[in-house]
């Protein structure tokens, strides 16, 4: 008789564990108390970058390289446009700083990458500022996916291999009767686990600029020192630019997904400095999002230390949407005893900063 296995939150995470616990013969139930992708997840962006820099985080330079395989075999697969092939671009302050760091393990793990002056670096860009760039680290097979459309795919192909899904928010206090259950929940995990997960919940707002038709399919790009992100006009949502700014801590349930005007105005700020050709475009489009954050930017994984068949994932940390199909494996590695997760995984307080997202502390 297989095991059954119910996972909780249908984000790129839970969507793509169902998935893979059903292609290993688990009779899974993907529970889901919005819908798969739902923009109040952290999945229902429009999009996300996927890049194999992590600073010296080899696990997850190498867990990247492993999803990218995956996001594009199942584009090819069902025939769904997943993955834009952009490029990447970090703009470094310093020649001791994130991206120096990556080189190293860019280089084992065989990914390309070449470093480029900031004046190089202009030939990308319909226009460049280089104001504070020491160089560039060009990252040329890193891109952008389409999350919504990505989350909801792997939901599906989850279903079509025999998974159930169920519209309802599971709690902790149901009981629920699964032989293995997987709480893959998002911003919603500290409240469900507040004893046994350190997560911050903060609020992120992005914008698309309406740039003209250069900017359509430039290179992603991430100024780590800066704490900026985006990328060029992606499917006609025009130009994005990301702020990385702390915030108060947030409820994922009942936050206005309105964006602030002081967030509006540091990506303009930022924007006519760096992109020059765009200083006065109009703001298209934003979306509000929330991180989950761990102290650390590792993301938290494990058994719950009560209940042996429960599984906790959160800590994404603003950067876990690129890895979802090889998270995935190893999350049902790991539930089928397959292997051990990794130590710094573990649920609990967390000290230190490993720097794995896109911005400094
Ligand atoms: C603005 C922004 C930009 C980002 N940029 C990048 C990027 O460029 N690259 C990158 O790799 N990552 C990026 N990230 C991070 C990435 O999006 C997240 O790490 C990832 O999407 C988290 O996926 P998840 O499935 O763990 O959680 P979520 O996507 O939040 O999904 C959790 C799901 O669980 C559901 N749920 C929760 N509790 C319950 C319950 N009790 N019962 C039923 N359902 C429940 C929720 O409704 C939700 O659908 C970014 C995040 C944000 C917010």
């Amino acid at each position: 008789m297989s095991h059954t296995a119910l996972v909780v939150g249908a984000g790129v995470t839970g969507s793509a564990v169902a998935r893979e616990l059903a292609r290993r013969g688990f009779a899974v139930t993907l529970a889901e108390q919005y819908a798969a992708g739902s923009v109040r997840s952290a999945s229902g962006g429009d999009t996300r970058l996927l890049r194999a820099a992590h600073g010296d985080g080899e696990w997850y330079t190498d867990l990247a390289l492993r999803a990218r395989a995956q996001w594009l075999q199942l584009q090819e697969e069902r025939s769904t446009r997943l993955w834009e092939p952009t490029g990447l671009a970090w703009f470094a302050h310093r020649d001791d700083g994130f991206e120096a760091r990556s080189v190293p393990v860019l280089a084992a793990a065989g990914i390309a990458h070449e470093w480029r002056t900031p004046g190089e670096a202009a030939e990308l860009f319909p226009s460049l500022g280089l104001d504070g760039l020491h160089a560039v680290l060009w990252e040329p097979d890193a891109g952008v996916l389409h999350a919504r459309r990505a989350t909801q795919l792997l939901a599906a192909e989850a279903e079509r291999l025999g998974a159930r899904t169920i519209a309802a928010r599971v709690r902790p206090e149901d009981e629920p009767e699964a032989d293995v259950v997987v709480w893959a929940c998002g911003a919603w995990l500290p409240a469900f686990f507040p004893g046994e997960v350190e997560i911050r919940i903060e609020r992120r707002d992005v914008f698309f600029l309406g740039g003209d038709a250069s900017w359509r399919d430039t290179p992603g790009w991430v100024e780590y020192d800066g704490g900026f992100y985006g990328h060029g006009d992606i499917g006609g949502l025009g130009v994005k630019v990301a702020p990385d700014l702390p915030s108060d801590e947030v409820d994922p349930d009942t936050l206005d997904r309105l964006p602030l005007a002081e967030r509006e105005a540091a990506a303009r700020e930022f924007t006519a400095r760096r992109f020059p050709s765009l200083a006065g475009a109009p703001v298209v489009g934003a979306r509000v999002c929330q991180y989950d954050l761990s102290s650390d930017s590792h993301f938290v994984f494990g058994r719950h230390p009560d209940r042996p068949s429960w599984w906790l994932f959160g800590g994404g940390s603003g950067h876990g949407f690129k890895h979802g199909p090889a998270l995935a494996e190893y999350i049902a590695d790991c539930v089928e005893e397959r292997r051990e997760p990794e130590p710094f995984h573990a649920l609990g307080a967390r000290t230190g900063d490993a720097g794995l997202r896109t911005k400094s502390y």
